[in-house]
C-alpha cells in the first residue's frame, strides 16, 4: 500500500513530502513505476519508461537533498515527455514508424531546464504521429485512451501527456501545441494544460512540425503546478531565435498573490464562440457557469468580437501543413529515418522510405502542404493565408484593447470514441477554439471546471502575448472558486 495517495499529489505536494523527508525521491519514483505498471495497461499513455534511469537520477537527487545541495524545491520529481521533444540517451520516434529507434544525442532545451531543477524526465509519452491530429488514433504504435473512460480518445496530438497526468501515472507533462494539441487533450482528460505565448519556451529539441506555430507547454493537476512547470521551462535561448529576451515575471509568484476576487478584471466573450453551430449545449452550460463564477466574483464581462474567427480554421491547415510539407522533408531515409532495403536508387529510397515510414495523416498533410506552396498556388493558397492570419491577429489585438482576459470553450465537445470522427475534416474543424490563438501568438490555458455526459469539461482562457501573468491569476482565481474541487479520473 503506498503511503502517498497519487491521484491527489501536485508537485507542491510532492516537493513538501520529499523537504519533510515523509518519502525519498526513490520512493516516489517507485510508486508511480508500480502504478504504471498497474494502470498504464489500459490508458497506453507511455511509449517507453525508463525505469532504470529513472533510479539513478532519483538516488542522486537524494543524496544532493541529504547533503542540502538540492537544485530546487523539485529535484528528484518525475516528469513525463512528450515523445517529440527529444532527451538525451533516450529514443524520439514522435510516434511515427519513420523514426523507430531514434535515439537522441542531446536534451532539448525544456528538458535540459527540467533537469536543471532536479525534475526527472520519466518516459516518453505517446501522441499523434509528428503531432498530427487530435485524439492521439494517429499513433504508428499504441491506442491511448481517455482515464475517465477508456472507449473514448484522450485527445490530441498530445494525447499521452494528457491522459498520463489524468490517471495520475505522473503528476506533470510536457507537451506542444501547434493548433491546440496541450488544451484540447487537457481539456478532455480533465488536466490543466497551457499553450504559452510564441516565443516564451524554447523549441531546441522539438521536432519541427509548423515552426511558426509550435510551443511546448505544460499538463498538470492544478494552475500552479502548471505555473511551476512554465517557469522551469521559459525563458531566451541562443539555440531558438523566436525566443523573447524580455524578462518573464515569475508565473508561481503571480500564482501564489493572486487576488481572492476578479475585482477590476475585464472578462471578454468573443460572441463568434459562444454562438458557435455545433457546440454541445452541456458544454456551453459549463462555460456559462465558469462566466457566471466570474462575474460573481467582480469581473466585468463584456461582450467581443473575433470577425475573422470562422477563416481560422482554413488559414491553419494552410499554414501549418506548408511548414509541416518543408520540415518533413528531411525524413528521408538518407538523412534521417529508416531506409527501406534494397532500394533502386536515390529517388526511389526517398519514395519507399518515406511511404513505409509515414502513416496516412502525415502523408496528406505533406501532400495538401506541397499543393499550396506549388508555383502558381502559391499566391491563392499560402500567400492569402498569410494575410488572413494578420486579420486574425488583429482581431485579438482589438478585442484586447477592451478586456484583459477572452474566457471560451476549449472544445465544441466532450471527448469522443474511437473512430467517430474517422471523416479528416470533422476532425479538423473540431479545433475551430484552440487554432486561432496559434496563429496569433496568444497564450491560452485550459482549466477543467465541469462536467458534460459524465466527461469533463475545460474552459480555456486567452490573454494577450506575454499576458501569462493575468492569465494564471485569472486561472487561479476560477479554479479556487469552481463548484467541482478535484478532477480524478476513475481509471
Ligand atoms: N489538431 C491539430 C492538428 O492536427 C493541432 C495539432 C497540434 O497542435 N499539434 O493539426
Amino acid at each position: 500500500m503506498n503511503k502517498v495517495d497519487l491521484k491527489t499529489l501536485t508537485l507542491q505536494k510532492a516537493s513538501d513530502l520529499l523537504k519533510s523527508g515523509e518519502v525519498s525521491s526513490v520512493e516516489l519514483c517507485n510508486m508511480y513505476l508500480e502504478r504504471v505498471a498497474d494502470v498504464d495497461s489500459k490508458v497506453n499513455s507511455f511509449l517507453k519508461v525508463a525505469n532504470d534511469k529513472v533510479l539513478a537520477m532519483a538516488e542522486d537527487a537524494d543524496k544532493r537533498r541529504a547533503e542540502n545541495q538540492s537544485l530546487s524545491d523539485y529535484d528528484g520529481i518525475p516528469v513525463g515527455i512528450k515523445d517529440c521533444i527529444v532527451a538525451e540517451g533516450e529514443t524520439c520516434s514522435c510516434a511515427s514508424k519513420i523514426l523507430e529507434n531514434v535515439v537522441s544525442p542531446y536534451d532539448s532545451t525544456a528538458v535540459k531546464k527540467l533537469k536543471a531543477q532536479g525534475f526527472i524526465p520519466f518516459g516518453r509519452l505517446n501522441m499523434d504521429e509528428f503531432a498530427m491530429g487530435s485524439s492521439t488514433e494517429n499513433s504508428a504504435y499504441n491506442k491511448t485512451s481517455n482515464p475517465w473512460d477508456t472507449e473514448r480518445v484522450p485527445g490530441g496530438s498530445s494525447g499521452g501527456s494528457a491522459a498520463s497526468v489524468g490517471a495520475s501515472l505522473i503528476p506533470a507533462s510536457l507537451g506542444s501545441d501547434t493548433g491546440g494539441s496541450i488544451r484540447q487533450p487537457a481539456a478532455f482528460c480533465g488536466v490543466v494544460g497551457v499553450k504559452p505565448s510564441y516565443g516564451m519556451v524554447s523549441r531546441f529539441g522539438l521536432v519541427a512540425f509548423a515552426s511558426s506555430l509550435d510551443q511546448i507547454g505544460p499538463f498538470a493537476k492544478d494552475v500552479t503546478d502548471a505555473a511551476i512547470v512554465l517557469d522551469a521551462i521559459s525563458g531566451v535561448d541562443p539555440n531558438d531565435s523566436t525566443t523573447s529576451p524580455e524578462e518573464h515575471p515569475s508565473l508561481v509568484e503571480a500564482v501564489k498573490n493572486a487576488p481572492k476576487d476578479l475585482n477590476g478584471l475585464t472578462v471578454g466573450l468573443p460572441k463568434e464562440y459562444m454562438e458557435m453551430a455545433g457546440l454541445n449545449p452541456e458544454v456551453k452550460a459549463v462555460v456559462d457557469k465558469a462566466i457566471d463564477q466570474a462575474k460573481s466574483l467582480g469581473a466585468t464581462i463584456k461582450e467581443v468580437s473575433l470577425p475573422h474567427t470562422k477563416y481560422a480554421v482554413a488559414t491553419y491547415y494552410i499554414i501549418a501543413t506548408a511548414e509541416a510539407s518543408a520540415n518533413l522533408a528531411r525524413f528521408d531515409g538518407i538523412r534521417y529515418g529508416e531506409r527501406v532495403e534494397d532500394p533502386k536508387d536515390l529517388i526511389n529510397t526517398y519514395f519507399k522510405s518515406r511511404g513505409a515510414g509515414f502513416g496516412d495523416e502525415v502523408k496528406r498533410r505533406i501532400i495538401l502542404g506541397t499543393y499550396v506552396l506549388s508555383s502558381g498556388y502559391y499566391d491563392a493558397y499560402y500567400l492569402r493565408a498569410q494575410k488572413v492570419r494578420t486579420l486574425i491577429r488583429n482581431d485579438f489585438e482589438n478585442a484586447f484593447k477592451d478586456c484583459d482576459v477572452l474566457l471560451t470553450p476549449v472544445t465544441p465537445d466532450v471527448a469522443f470514441k474511437f473512430g467517430e470522427k474517422s471523416d479528416p475534416l470533422q476532425m479538423y474543424l473540431a479545433d475551430i477554439f484552440t487554432i486561432a490563438l496559434n496563429l496569433s501568438g496568444n497564450c491560452g490555458l485550459s482549466l477543467p471546471y465541469g462536467f458534460a455526459d459524465d466527461m469533463p469539461v475545460g474552459v480555456q482562457l486567452i490573454a494577450p502575448h506575454f499576458g501569462e501573468e493575468v492569465m494564471f491569476k485569472t486561472a487561479k482565481v476560477l479554479e479556487d472558486n469552481r463548484e467541482q474541487k478535484e478532477f480524478i479520473a476513475s481509471v
